[in-house]
């Protein structure tokens, strides 16, 4: 690239054909699980007001302290790329009264921005799918969430995630737990870094939080939440500890676990992984059941969780487990006389009858060598091939590019059918038959 050029933004990256098909599968099984356990989507501004995101994720929290794209818009306003999409979420279900009295289930998708240390697994402009679940009390639905995230990693093929959990109990609860901690880190400030001793006063449950490996040891003698939790919070987390149980999904309790937004009450949970290096966690979500009320609307319970796309899509491709969802099935070869023409005929009659069937027509002439070439490189599974003869007896050659297979020849009539076959076949690589 001359040095002239306009390059990218540090941390927001070009996702580049290579890629698309571990985020078109992930996508895809997001969406189809979603609808599963009867979530419906909904689609939210990219940008919102500032205030929005200190209120909801709070002002103490590292995301609102340094993390946010804010910026006055040409009104005066000041507005805010959505660091994560809970804020947003609600905010549209209070103005659209989606809320009220209501039982609710929706998901999103899409970019989030956070100011970060771009680094592996760690992006500024980074994507997100969420769930949230509005009206809904009981342990029940924070526990058929942690299914759903269960059956995704089924339907994509990953193994070796493992979930924590934990519960914050109410924000009355907190309040307890908040004195606690504050004795106690008072009595060892001289441990704590400059983060966490800012953070001492006014959201001392954040240094939990901390990332710091010097502050682990002191992290670790806390005291404990489960001694703050009330008897109803008990009795939720042993609810949803059941329900678990019951389904076969091992957890670990974490008792450290604490999330970075200040949001959440009672259930905290989060799936990590030990493939991906210092950025472990791959969704993580909770229960927020004071929030609704925070953002001006009637008290309202909720639960949801999000999913980073740029850590699963990694832990696929390390894994290998995605179906090619982008490369041609077919590449169509053609040359001399009527081929050219009847070629293009052929492509539409075979795009009618198949509409998942991935085609790709040579355009641009050149040799047969030239085009098998071409067909090569495209990752197609095979090539069909009509040259003038083929064209004079109506038929096509069917060639396997990747599996030692003899060549076939079919009259072009029964080229739906036998391509049909194909792609319901083991070697179809056809995304629509996959596992459940
Ligand atoms: P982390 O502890 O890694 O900073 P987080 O607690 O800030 O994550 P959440 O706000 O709960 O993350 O977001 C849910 C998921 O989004 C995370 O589990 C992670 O997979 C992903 N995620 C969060 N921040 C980033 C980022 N900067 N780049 C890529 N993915 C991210
Ligand atoms: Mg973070």
């Amino acid at each position: 690239m001359s040095g002239r050029g306009v390059r990218s933004i540090r941390g927001m990256n070009d996702i580049l054909p290579g890629d698309a098909s571990a985020w078109q599968t992930l996508e895809r099984v997001c969406r189809e699980t979603f609808a599963a356990y009867g979530y419906q989507p909904i689609r939210l501004p990219l940008l919102e007001r500032t205030e929005l995101f200190t209120r909801a994720v709070g002002e103490v929290t590292d995301i609102v302290e340094k993390e946010m794209y804010t910026f006055e818009d040409r009104g005066g306003d000041s507005v805010s790329l959505r660091p994560e999409g809970t804020a947003g979420c609600v905010r549209a279900g209070i103005e659209h009264g989606l809320l009220h009295n209501q039982v609710q289930r929706f998901w999103y998708a899409g970019p989030m921005f956070r100011y970060e240390r771009p680094q592996k697994g760690r992006y500024r402009q980074f994507h997100q799918f969420g769930v949230e679940a509005y009206g809904l009390i009981g342990p029940d639905v924070d526990a058929e969430q942690i299914a759903l995230c269960a059956r995704l990693w089924r339907r994509l093929g990953l193994t070796g995630l493992r979930l924590e959990i934990n519960s914050l109990g109410t924000v009355e609860e907190r309040q307890d737990y908040r004195r606690e901690l504050m004795a106690y880190f008072s009595d060892r400030v001289d441990e704590l870094d400059e983060d966490s001793r800012r953070r001492l006063e006014r959201n001392p449950m954040r240094i939990l939080d901390s990332k710091n490996p010097e502050m682990r040891p002191v992290i670790a003698a806390a005291p404990a939440f489960e001694d703050s939790l009330g008897p109803e919070s008990r009795e939720h987390f042993d609810g949803l500890r059941a329900r678990l149980d019951a389904m076969g999904i091992d957890y670990t309790v974490n008792p450290r676990l604490v999330r970075g937004l200040d949001y959440y009450t009672r259930t905290v949970f989060e799936w990590l992984t030990d493939q991906l290096g210092a950025q472990d966690a791959v969704c993580s979500g909770g229960r927020y059941d004071g929030l609704v009320d925070q953002l001006g609307g009637s008290p309202t319970p909720a639960v949801g969780f999000a999913l980073g796309v740029e850590r699963l899509v990694a832990l696929i491709q390390d894994q290998g487990t995605a179906p090619d969802e982008v490369a041609p099935h077919a590449y169509l070869v053609h040359r001399g006389g009527d081929a050219g023409r009847d070629a293009m005929l052929l492509a539409e009659t075979l795009r009618d009858a198949l509409p998942h069937l991935r085609l790709h027509t040579h355009a641009g002439g050149g040799s047969f060598k030239s085009q098998f070439k071409r067909a090569d490189r495209s990752g197609a599974a095979l090539a069909l091939v009509m040259g003038e003869e083929e064209a004079a007896q109506g038929v096509v050659q069917i060639k396997h590019l990747r599996v030692d297979q003899e060549t076939e020849q079919v009259g072009r009539d029964e080229l739906p059918d036998r391509l049909g076959r194909y792609l319901a076949g083991p070697g179809g690589n056809d995304e629509h038959k996959e596992q459940r």
